[in-house]
């Protein structure tokens, strides 16, 4: 006989499971290789999952393994190659398991005024940040929806709110994924899949850093519009990540947690 819980369970008479923790499940990242996909990755394995890391270039994923430790692995994909993303999770379900929590976390910008941006460069960011995040999704949400359990997570991203000059793309990209978190939470609630976005503000990674080097003003035009004064880390999009995929969020659906030191109270 096993005595084990027994045993626990005297040792702390009111130990109840941490609804916060990720023990034993599944999560697809991707972009999980750099910036806050990474850190994403980092948060889930350290509340207990294994994750499984993509974007296209390997010697970076091969990197950021080695960082997470034994329960991370990764797989090189591009998001836009929209028929490879039904055979990638078939992939990894058949290699690694179930999967529980999906991070549509894969992203581009591109900083330009809207008179400039040429279709290609209209659709690549579209095609990228969009397209890719419904097909991704798709696949992930009909083995979710027959299992009666699943979280996706969208990182959408304050533009999708506010008008910030120069994102035409980004922006049209985001505010659709954010009405879409709306339609497919309302379609899967009944069978317990869960949808959600974190709209990051404004976050400290190569992404960011570039557009801000490409203009010195923004740097401190962006302080001056974040009430708590200080960038965000990849890390805090992590914490927030782990608390809407755990059972702690386990009545939120369809919903858009802005994690932005304050931006959206208001310019
Ligand atoms: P990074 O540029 O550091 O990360 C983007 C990641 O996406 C990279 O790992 C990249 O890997 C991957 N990626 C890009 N295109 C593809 C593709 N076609 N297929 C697969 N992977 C791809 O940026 P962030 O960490 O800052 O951005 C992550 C998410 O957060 C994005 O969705 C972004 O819009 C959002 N966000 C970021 C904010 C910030 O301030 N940083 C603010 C608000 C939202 P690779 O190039 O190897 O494919």
């Amino acid at each position: 006989e096993n005595f084990t819980p027994v045993l626990a369970q005297l040792a702390h008479p009111n130990s109840q499971p941490n609804p916060f923790a990720l023990d034993g499940r599944l999560a697809l990242i991707t972009g999980g290789g750099t910036g806050i996909g990474l850190e994403i990755a980092r948060c889930m394995v350290t509340a207990g999952a294994t994750v499984i890391i993509t974007g296209r270039r390997e010697a970076v994923l091969q990197e950021a393994v080695a960082d997470l430790g034994a329960s991370a692995h990764y797989l090189t994909n591009d998001v836009c190659d929209l028929a490879s993303l039904d055979g990638l999770v078939d992939h990894i379900e058949a290699t690694y398991g179930e999967l529980d929590i999906v991070v549509n976390n894969a992203g581009i910008n591109m900083k330009k005024p809207a008179l400039e941006v040429t279709d290609e460069e209209f659709n690549r960011i579209i095609h990228t940040n969009l397209n890719s995040v419904f097909a991704l999704t798709r696949a992930c949400a009909k083995r979710m929806v027959a299992r009666k359990r699943g979280v996706i997570l969208m990182i959408s991203s304050m533009a999708a709110y506010y008008g910030i000059d120069r994102v035409v793309a980004y922006a049209a990209s985001k505010s659709a994924v954010e009405g879409m978190v709306k339609v497919l939470a309302s379609e899967f609630s009944k069978d317990n899949v869960r949808v959600n976005a974190i709209a990051p503000g404004f976050i400290e990674t190569e992404m960011s850093r570039t557009a801000m080097n490409s203009d010195p003003d923004r740097r401190d035009r962006a302080m001056r519009r974040t009430p708590m004064g200080k960038f965000g880390q990849p890390e805090d999009i992590g914490h927030a990540a782990v608390f809407l995929s755990s059972d702690a969020a386990r009545y939120i659906t369809g919903a858009s947690l802005p994690v932005d030191g304050g931006n959206s109270i208001g310019f």
